[in-house]
């Protein structure tokens, strides 16, 4: 099972370690041939500007849909902005799941911060999520599924069949079971016996 990291800015090391530690292999995507190898891809945090730039510059932005349309994708931060039809302005988007997206949408005081999340398809513990110039998600459309809000009733995790999409970094943590959650129910792939329980 290869699972690709797109690899053209932001955290997408720190995905490739947590897909290790699951028995998953990472291929980093940076050219459009290198969609062709993978089950599934991961967009990482960032800055979605500039990584909607680089996938424009690479030809990679039609490539990326057309795989969004057949295969399963999770973006987390700016991955989540990519993914979204609408974020109220103009930018290279990848542009699929029903929903509209606010960037930036916690100020420039709060520029990040940490909470214990209750998400229900994780079970417990709480998950400990990491915000950091993060969006969060003003509309869903019939079909997309709210996994998590915060207190406050942010909706900062969605799922629409086979897209997923957290405003948040499960990349900066040791705890892998967004990304098995993303591999196992999502992806429907099925994971080593062993890394059923990391
Ligand atoms: N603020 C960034 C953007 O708008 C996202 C931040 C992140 O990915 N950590 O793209």
């Amino acid at each position: 099972m290869k699972i690709g990291v797109l690899a053209l800015q932001g955290a997408f090391v720190e995905h490739e370690k947590l897909l290790h530690s699951l028995g998953a292999r990472a291929v980093e995507v940076r050219l459009p041939p290198h969609l062709d190898a993978i089950d599934a891809l991961i967009i990482p945090g960032g800055e979605s500007t500039t990584i909607g730039k680089l996938a424009v510059a690479f030809n990679l932005l039609e490539p990326l849909r057309a795989f969004a349309v057949q295969k399963p994708v999770w973006g987390t931060c700016a991955g989540m902005i990519m993914l979204a039809k609408d974020i109220g302005r103009d930018q290279p988007l990848i542009g699929v799941m029903d929903m509209t997206i606010e960037r930036n949408a916690f100020g420039r005081q709060v520029d990040s911060f940490e909470v214990e999340l209750d998400v229900p398809v994780l079970g417990p513990p709480p998950f400990h999520a990491v915000f950091i110039r993060a969006p969060r998600v003003t509309r869903v459309g019939e079909g997309v599924e709210v996994l998590a809000r915060l207190d406050d009733g942010s909706i900062v995790a969605v799922r629409q069949g086979h897209w997923l999409a957290t405003a948040f970094h499960p990349e900066l943590t040791s705890d892998a079971r967004f990304h098995r959650y993303f591999l196992r129910e999502v992806a429907g792939l099925p994971l080593r016996q062993a890394a059923e329980h990391v």
